[in-house]
């Protein structure tokens, strides 16, 4: 039976990712309040945040300075854009705080609203740059099978799953996508992970040289791919990929929207992967979600292209209403001034060896396949046989099942393709709450073992 605004919610929203039929008669989980990691509902019941909602509010809930610099700058000037040479301090300060950051040598931001619109923007300036350097052939742009980068048209094309391509006409024209790096489902029996990155590398190369090298503009990958399974790429993989980049003058978009702002333990998930992109794009995490915003960090001969482009065409024509957002660049200059001075990095690191014991222990579990981690975000691959590593029915659902326990159990976790359940918890989340969110984890998947029993399912 639906409460009022569960019945309310389900005759006007349309939710995203969301199977719509099961919907209508489960009603959606309405969040009220949350502080620190835990999150309530409107009944009051409280849940561990697993999934820093979407792998996002980094700082957790309730950061009452975060809540003062987007009221103090609502109050100053809630909105201008930057549009024909307007600009305002929160823009600039944050665009030099992102620039001192970077990983690599980064020379100018565009900001924008989200991830989609980073990534968006990063193919849309690949070909701007590719037809001002006189190159107008060199456009297509290779991904991964499960990458996921976004769902507009363009970044929609380059995420690497069927369900975000079935029905929408997806992929566009002149995006490939290569083999994803996934060393459980795809090596050879024997092969290591050295080996096997120099497979993909050569995968990659092949698909160059059958498409032409003369036309492929540039190559996009996240350095831990999060909502295709958290795959985290075998040893020397960004390397030997890189390689085969520079050979073909492929340009390397590194997207960093997950891993971006310490997942991984260092300011950019790159820094961790021994990985050099040429352009990123960063979100969620830049505000720990306290406002939209997201930013392509553009390098220097990106930008004198640019400027070269736009000197023809007598503007650079292209710009969101609120890129640069005031009162959300504001929100974002103070998170990243939190992360500084909290050091949250180096308090990451410092968590990282407890959340990998939890996780690998969870491989003990009849049910896991793999536990993949990387800094602080895991990927629990559910597995009906361990030994073959062969999967349930997907209709089944049994990762989704496993969220649906791990929802009663007052642990709010994820279930993405592959069958595979998503850990990760805000940076800010405590030891003793690390355990909490594992030792609930493992409940579920304890009544995941006994419902799939009493099913005969197993
Ligand atoms: N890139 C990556 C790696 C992501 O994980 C996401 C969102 N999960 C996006 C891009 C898209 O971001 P948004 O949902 O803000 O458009």
């Amino acid at each position: 039976m639906l409460t009022n605004m569960q019945a309310r919610d389900v005759e006007t929203l349309v939710h995203p990712y969301t199977n719509l039929e099961a919907i209508r008669s489960t009603g959606p989980l309405i969040l009220e309040r949350g502080q620190g990691v835990w999150l309530h509902d409107s009944d009051g019941k409280a849940y561990l945040e697993g999934m820093a909602g979407l792998w996002c509010t980094a700082l957790g809930y309730g950061n009452e300075e975060l809540v003062e610099a987007a009221s103090e700058q609502m109050r100053k000037l809630p909105f201008t854009h930057i549009f024909g040479g307007k600009s305002h301090d929160p823009a600039i300060e944050l665009a030099e705080k992102l620039k001192e950051m970077a990983p690599v040598p980064i020379s100018k931001v565009f900001f924008t609203c989200s991830g989609s619109e980073a990534n968006d923007t990063q193919m849309k300036l690949v070909w701007y740059m590719n037809n001002a350097l006189g190159r107008p052939r060199k456009k297509k742009i290779i991904s991964r099978m499960r990458a996921y980068h976004g769902v507009t048209i363009a970044s929609a094309s380059l995420t690497g799953l069927a369900g975000n391509h079935n029905d929408f006409d997806l992929p566009i024209a002149g995006v490939r996508h290569t083999t994803a790096p996934h060393y459980y489902r795809l090596a050879e029996p024997g092969e290591s992970e050295e080996d096997f990155a120099t497979r993909l590398a050569a995968d990659l190369e092949a698909l160059i040289l059958a498409e032409g090298p003369e036309t492929v503009a540039a190559f996009i990958a996240e350095p831990v791919m999060g909502a295709g399974g958290v795959i985290v790429p075998p040893k020397t993989y960004f390397p030997k990929i890189e390689a085969v980049l520079k050979k073909y003058d492929v340009f390397f978009i590194g997207d960093e929207v997950i891993c971006g702002f310490g997942r991984l333990g260092t300011p950019f998930g790159c820094q961790a992967l021994d990985m050099k992109p040429n352009a990123i794009s960063v979100a969620k995490a830049l505000s720990s979600a306290y406002q939209p915003i997201g930013a392509v960090m553009i390098p220097e001969e990106m930008y004198q292209a640019m400027l070269e482009e736009s000197r023809k065409l007598g503007s650079f024509g292209h710009g969101f209403t609120y890129s640069g957002h005031p009162v959300a660049a504001a929100v974002a200059l103070k998170t990243l001034e939190i992360y500084e001075r909290e050091s949250i990095f180096e308090r990451v690191r410092a968590k990282i060896p407890q959340f990998a014991a939890r996780c690998a222990a969870l491989e003990d579990h009849p049910l896991v396949g793999e536990a993949r981690q990387a800094g602080l975000v895991a990927g629990i691959e559910i597995v009906a046989d361990k030994k073959t590593r062969h999967q349930f029915d997907p209709k089944l659902g049994f990762a989704a099942k496993v969220v649906a326990f791990a929802q009663d159990e007052g642990l709010i976790v994820r279930s993405v393709f592959g069958d595979a359940v998503t850990i990760c918890p805000p940076l800010v989340i405590s030891p003793a709450e690390i355990d909490e969110l594992f030792d609930r984890l493992t409940r579920a998947l304890d009544r995941t073992l006994d419902w799939a029993t009493r099913e005969h399912l197993l």
